[in-house]
């Protein structure tokens, strides 16, 4: 056979095993069937502005290994995330901290927010059985009704109490000033954009586009020894245990001749009404500046729209609830007996992987199958 390998997607899963990969000698293709590399990570630059196409990316991780893996590929910026919250009007820091609770209550102290948290949560007694209930346990009624309910309704098209606990978990609750949507060590954005990080991760790596696996599958499989699949489970096995949900995004892209639309890089409308969920304003991203380091003149933002997935669309999000679990284990059966065919990635395991989660799981993969 041709290749050692064949790599199905060039997101950062792709990308890292590919590199790897190729590092240990080994015959690689890759192929995508979208017209670029980098998956939903792929930056585009328009007006001198570094634009993320699927959303806002912003690398950040506490895990060593991996920062210093992905900083081979780029240079990192000091970018940290602190997006606003906008309730019909009133604007809101976010992750929930102390700027948070001055707004929403007018204490001044983390004691007297402490205690108006305490007096809220208190209406749920015993574990969390859902969104709702572990949100209101963490930063009780006002803020969930204010901050999350809206918002997290529009981004899963679920009632907040139909939804696993655990998304809302990734959201940290701090009694300090500290405007850090992150508890991460490491943060920032790749200086360059992050078309041309996957670019040097796939340096010297043969790529093929416009090229969709499953389309030719009976093809592809005769040219490789093995293949890494990263797209979505259940379209490899062709639905034939039925889809699994996935929440989709649609995005608006507007350039407008303004220096300066929203002052930030991320505003979240948490109201449940604003059809959108998020504006983002790239250039933030980057400070305002092009690569040469000038002021940009003008700024382009995109409106998010949170939508249920259906065949045609770009998959976003697993909707990791019981049932969806469930159906996503028949398929892994399915899947352990596929010798040739590794699955892997946001996609492959339905999974809401950040992206350094993704590159660690490419890495233990690959000391799983390269060594
Ligand atoms: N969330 C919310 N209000 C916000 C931002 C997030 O209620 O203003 C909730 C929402 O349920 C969301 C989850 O927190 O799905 C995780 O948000 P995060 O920003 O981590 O999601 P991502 O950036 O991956 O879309």
């Amino acid at each position: 056979m041709k290749y050692d390998y064949l790599v199905v997607g060039a997101g950062l899963y792709g990308a890292v095993f590919a590199h790897e990969a190729k590092q240990k000698g080994k015959r690689v293709l890759v192929i995508d069937k979208r017209p670029h590399i980098a998956g939903n990570v792929y930056s585009q630059k328009v007006e001198g502005i570094h634009v993320h196409q699927y959303g806002a990316h912003i690398f950040h991780t506490n895990n060593r290994k991996v920062w210093q893996y992905i900083t081979k590929f780029a240079e990192f910026n000091r970018f940290t995330n602190s997006p606003v919250a906008n309730y019909k009007g009133e604007l809101y820091s976010l992750p929930f901290n102390m700027y948070t609770f001055n707004k929403m209550w007018g204490v001044t102290t983390p004691e007297e927010a402490a205690q108006k948290i305490e007096e809220q949560r208190r209406e749920v007694v015993g574990e969390p059985k859902n969104l709702e209930e572990q949100a209101i346990s963490l930063v009780g009624r006002d803020i969930y009704e204010k901050l999350i309910k809206g918002y997290t309704e529009k981004q899963w098209g679920r009632d907040c109490k139909e939804l696993p606990a655990f998304i809302i978990k990734r959201l940290p609750v701090r009694l300090t000033f500290d405007n850090n949507y992150f508890n991460a060590l490491y943060q920032g954005i790749p200086i360059g954009g992050y078309t041309k990080m996957v670019e040097h991760m796939l340096d010297g790596i043969e790529v093929r586009l416009n090229e969709d696996y499953l389309d030719k599958k009976d093809e592809y499989d005769t040219i490789a020894e093995k293949i890494v699949y990263t797209g979505a489970i259940d379209a490899y096995f062709d639905y034939r245990l039925g889809n699994l949900e996935y929440r989709s995004v649609r995005f608006e892209n507007e350039i407008l001749d303004i220096p300066n639309y929203q002052g930030n890089a991320a505003v979240n409308y948490t109201d449940r009404e604003t059809p959108w969920t998020r504006i983002i304003e790239h250039k933030w991203f980057e400070f305002g500046k092009d690569d040469n380091g000038n002021d940009l003149p003008k700024t382009v933002i995109s409106r998010e729209y949170s939508s249920e997935w259906k065949p045609g669309d770009e998959p976003y999000y697993p909707v990791n609830d019981e049932k969806n679990g469930a159906l996503y284990k028949a398929y892994k059966e399915l899947a352990n007996r596929e010798s040739n065919v590794i699955f892997g990635g946001r996609l492959g395991e339905y999974k809401y992987y950040d992206m350094d989660a993704v590159i660690a799981a490419a890495l233990d993969m690959c000391e799983k199958e390269l060594s």
